[in-house]
């Protein structure tokens, strides 16, 4: 494990809400534009606290999350100072909870404080750790070209680039249609056998 468990789960949260943007959402439309679509992100990552569900909050939730998203890109001390501003401007007051089955964690807002304000602190909290771990070359943009996804790479030798597997294969049969074209002059037939049938 990287990170605490916590900070893992908020980390991919982050990444979960912000590739609901048009540009980043395997639908490829924005999957966050009603208050029902925002219940339902919220069910799946079992967020607790307030939810007002209405067009305010809706409003404010897609702030924060393209909010985050720069974060997310940020080098290491501009982010730094960002999640300091952050945190200041919600006056972040860290505490240790136990609820609904989670074992001791950090919250650093009260649980009836404005959804994107908890969301934006619950990520700031998350990025501390990230920080001081020097580890912010874990958080990615999807490499595929015509995707704004973003991701946390956990894997083992931070090696992954895609932010799906979706993503993923699309761009592998890109690359074998790029090598297949420049194989196809070739008078060796060296490559006949790889071309798409
Ligand atoms: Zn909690
Ligand atoms: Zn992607």
């Amino acid at each position: 494990m990287i990170f605490t468990h916590d900070t893992e789960v908020a980390l991919a949260f982050v990444a979960a809400l912000a590739d609901t943007s048009a540009e980043a959402s395997d639908s490829g439309v924005e999957e966050l534009s009603t208050p029902a679509e925002l219940a339902t992100l919220l069910d799946t990552w079992e967020y607790s606290g307030r939810r007002d569900l209405d067009e305010r909050e809706l409003v404010e939730v897609r702030e924060a999350r393209a909010r985050l998203r720069a974060l997310w890109l940020q080098e290491r001390d501009d982010a730094a100072v960002a999640v300091n501003e952050l945190l200041a401007e919600a006056h972040a007051v860290p505490r240790l909870v136990r609820h609904d089955g989670m074992d001791w964690h950090i919250h650093a807002t009260e649980p009836d404080a404005p959804l994107a304000r908890r969301i934006l602190v619950e990520a700031a909290m998350a990025l501390v750790d990230v920080i001081r771990a020097d580890q912010m070359d874990r958080l990615r943009a999807c490499d595929a070209d015509d995707c704004e996804g973003i991701f946390v790479d956990l894997s083992k030798n931070a090696s992954r680039r895609f932010c799906s597997t979706r993503c993923g294969n699309r761009m592998a049969v890109r690359a074998y249609r790029a090598r297949s074209l420049t194989a196809r002059p070739g008078p060796s037939g060296m490559d006949a056998g790889t071309r798409p049938a």
